[in-house]
């Protein structure tokens, strides 16, 4: 390697190689004579992973970033608008046991204390219900905006669900024919270090070597560079979060009129969950489970019961089966190789976390780009520092979903609960929270994967009752958090009216595309 950081090789072409591709290559003007050289080795034998069909609103940030249109992603990644996630049986299993968890702020976040409101004068009515309009618009399967709205501009905060593989196909075209990015479909099949331990080339099957100054490992869950090359310790979480295996099928529509669903649905089952994802031209269901409490037999029964009762037809192929090892690396960023996307962890798809930490992994890699190799372990430093905290956040977050369910069917749910599979910074955080909502004293970074907000969703959703404080205090006022959901309820009004349903919008955007800024 070179002292100065010119040339940046990424392997791995799956999505996070492309996006992380795409970031760099728009950011440091990648086709230009002064601007960094981004390379994307990718093996023509191993295929990405293939699924990841639900987003974060990130997403949007990240396209616009990359400068792709948003109309030729929609069209070309049969990509539909993703509003939030609806969580069924997750509380106790019964038939009315639903909520939501929208990406709308709640109306008057950073002006009252809303949850006291709610219980005070409202606690019958769901808290996502009361305090945002985007739960409604979903249930109507409607847009997050108008055929008019600009190209990533919202009515309504909104994500999308995509097809994985068509993304992969997507990215890559756009970069290397817009962005100047280099593609080789080769075979990495060594590594070679200098004396200071810094990777200097790659070893290829057909093109020899492959030299670089800074790597991104992409390799996916092999983590061929920073896991395999570097021995970088992995951090398992299974005895926190449970599920290792999914069974994923793509099943087709009734009819082309079919409602699209405006949020992920993710079903509560017996040993884990199923993901019900709708795409344009189909719909994405996998059910995530723990190997530990079922077997892949009883898992399959219960994603086929699942998509006959929810529409789906008789006549199904075998699910793909999926296997994966929860948890994270020690660090991602270790001397001049950085690890993106499944290489540095996996933790189950609930919430969409893994494209959202692959976006922000790369944001920040381009935005700290080390200049030369004096720097590059400042850079390292940081970035190791600002992923270690999102992982422990995201684990979590997603605990939490199961740490509040009062379901005890069987073996896994009542595992779930047990103290000691608990993060202690979560246990103490409800042990707070049992006396003030979540809030951004807990969640005081500049960019936290899941907000505070996200927390309020899915804490009052699953049930959880907060003690009123003994005294009130003005931004306890339940007059003032009235007025803010009366507005919430006259603005789902309006956008009710105004809104076009899902279906009809991707129609017209497959069409006639949407106006640009
Ligand atoms: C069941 C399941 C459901 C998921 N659902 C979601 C979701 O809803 N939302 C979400 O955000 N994420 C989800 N994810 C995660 C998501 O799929 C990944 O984060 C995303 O696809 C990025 O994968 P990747 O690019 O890191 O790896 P991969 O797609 O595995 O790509 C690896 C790349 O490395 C290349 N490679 C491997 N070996 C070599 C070699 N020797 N030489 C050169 N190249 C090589 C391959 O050719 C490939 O291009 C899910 C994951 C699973 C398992």
């Amino acid at each position: 390697m070179s002292d100065q950081v010119k040339q940046i090789v990424i392997v791995g072409g799956g999505s996070a190689g492309w996006l992380t591709a795409g970031v760099i290559a728009a950011d440091h003007r990648a086709g230009s004579d002064d601007g960094l050289q981004v390379t994307v080795l990718e093996s023509p034998d191993v295929s990405p992973i293939g699924v990841g069909e639900g987003t974060w609103p990130t997403m949007r940030d990240t396209l616009r970033r990359i400068g792709v249109s948003e109309a030729d992603f929609i069209r070309e990644c049969d990509a539909s608008f993703k509003q939030g996630s609806r969580f069924d049986g997750w509380v106790d299993g019964s038939t009315r046991d639903r909520y939501y968890h929208p990406f709308v702020l709640p109306h008057g976040y950073t002006e009252t204390n809303l949850v006291a409101g709610w219980l005070e004068r409202h606690a019958d009515v769901p808290f996502a219900d009361l305090v945002s309009f985007q739960p409604h618009l979903c249930a109507q399967g409607k847009a997050p905006k108008q055929a008019a709205t600009p190209e990533y501009a919202a009515v309504a905060n909104y994500a999308y669900h995509l097809d994985a593989g068509k993304f992969g196909l997507f990215l890559r075209k756009f970069c290397t024919e817009k962005l100047g990015v280099r593609h080789m479909l080769d075979h990495m099949v060594g590594i070679k270090t200098d004396e200071n331990g810094n990777i200097a080339h790659l070893q290829t099957k057909s093109n020899g070597a492959v030299t670089g100054d800074l790597f991104v490992d992409c390799t996916g869950m092999q983590s061929l560079l920073l896991g395999q090359h570097y021995g970088v310790g992995f951090r398992s979480q299974k005895h926190v979060l449970f599920n290792d295996t999914a069974l994923a099928l793509q099943i087709r529509y009734p009819d082309e009129s079919t409602a699209i669903a405006s949020q992920t649905i993710g079903t509560a089952q017996s040993n884990g969950w199923i993901w019900d994802i709708g795409l344009p031209t189909r719909r994405g269901v996998g059910h995530v489970y723990s190997s530990a409490h079922t077997s892949d037999e009883a898992a399959e029964r219960e994603l086929r019961d699942y998509v006959s009762r929810t529409g789906g037809p008789r006549e199904l192929g075998s699910p793909r089966k999926l296997t994966f090892n929860p948890g994270y690396r020690e660090k991602f960023w270790h001397r001049n190789c950085v690890a993106i996307g499944l290489s540095a962890g996996f933790i189950e798809p609930l919430e969409a976390s893994a494209l959202a930490l692959v976006e922000l992994s790369a944001a920040m890699l381009s935005d700290e780009m080390p200049v030369n190799r004096a720097t590059m372990d400042i850079a390292a430093r940081r970035f190791n520092d600002a992923f270690t905290y999102r992982w422990g956040r995201v684990i979590d977050f997603l605990k939490m979903h199961y740490v509040l369910a009062k379901r005890s069917d069987s073996e896994y749910w009542r595992d779930n609960v047990r103290p000691e599979s608990i993060p202690d910074r979560l246990s103490e955080q409800l042990t707070l929270w049992r006396h003030q909502p979540p809030s951004r004293y807990d969640f005081y970074r500049t960019e936290e994967v899941f907000p505070s907000a996200s927390y309020q969703y899915v804490l009052y959703g699953m049930g959880f009752r907060p003690d009123p404080r003994p005294a009130s205090r003005r931004a306890d006022d339940a007059g003032r958090a009235d007025g803010f959901f009366r507005e919430a309820a006259a603005m789902t009004g309006k956008m009710l009216a105004a809104l076009p349903t899902n279906r009809d919008l991707i129609a017209h955007i497959r069409r006639n595309g949407l106006p640009r800024i």
